[in-house]
């Protein structure tokens, strides 16, 4: 309960906020709202869907940079909103959310596992189970930042497995991640997930970096139908934890 108390202060520009809320008015206005759902194709007949909160770039790259490199995990409260959003607007209705693994070398590193982390907020907000133990990555992979698409590809090849198939089995899956890019990892992660028996996968992302036309062979396509709000979770708490009560 208490990351839904979000910081008094801005998760991008650090000012202190008189309301609460995940990002002053000024870096606010400058976060755009995904309106877009985008196809990854795996393969000739085998696509998901992936969705964002958000869009990759000004002030929410800067609290998602600190969150993934300054140790910043008290920022996943004031992010976790995006990856509702994400879930609100995603046409799955997912029974399992999990996050994609981190290797064991980098948690250390790092200290924690944001993907986790948001998997774990996002369970609270949307009262969905999570698991990370179900996928679990079996080597580590150099940064996908400094790689091209198709390096990207090469580099998450047989880098997952499912360590609990009947966790899966028959049921809707949602990958959590922070960024979407190439979607080469969630791809592969997906990949491994449909093999081992789940019905259906599905992307949830805090922002999305715009690629048009150039997401592997998927597409980006408008999503009207989903744009209008869910049945079962108010679009205006996502609303309210975003840019704060209006
Ligand atoms: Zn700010």
């Amino acid at each position: 309960m208490g990351e839904l108390l979000s910081p008094a202060r801005c998760a991008a520009c650090d000012e202190r906020l008189s309301k609460r809320a995940s990002f002053c008015a000024v870096c606010a206005s400058q976060v755009e709202i995904d309106e877009r759902a985008v196809t990854l194709g795996l393969g000739p007949s085998t696509s998901i869907e992936a969705c964002a909160g958000a869009l990759y770039g000004g002030p929410l790259a800067l609290a998602i940079h600190a969150l993934k490199y300054r140790r910043r995990s008290d920022l996943v409260g004031a992010l976790a909103p995006l990856a509702l959003r994400a879930l609100l607007r995603s046409s799955s209705r997912p029974e399992l959310l999990l996050p994609v693994p981190l290797h064991r070398g980098r948690l250390v590193e790092r200290g924690y596992d944001q993907a986790a982390l948001l998997a774990a907020a996002l369970s609270r907000h949307a009262r969905l189970p999570w698991s990370p133990s179900v996928l679990e990555r079996r080597r580590a992979t150099p940064q996908q930042a400094k790689l091209d698409r198709q390096a990207r590809r090469a580099n998450v090849l047989g880098a997952f497995a499912v360590a609990r198939s009947r966790a899966v089995e028959g049921r809707q899956v949602a990958l959590v991640d922070d960024v979407l890019t190439t979607g080469a990892t969630v791809s592969e992660c997906a990949r491994v997930l449909l093999d081992a028996g789940a019905s259906r996968v599905s992307v949830l992302v805090l922002a999305r970096a715009e690629l048009p036309d150039e997401l592997g062979h998927g597409r980006a396509r408008e999503d009207g139908a989903r744009a209008s709000g869910s049945l079962w979770a108010p679009q205006a708490v996502a609303n309210d934890l975003l840019l704060g009560p209006r």
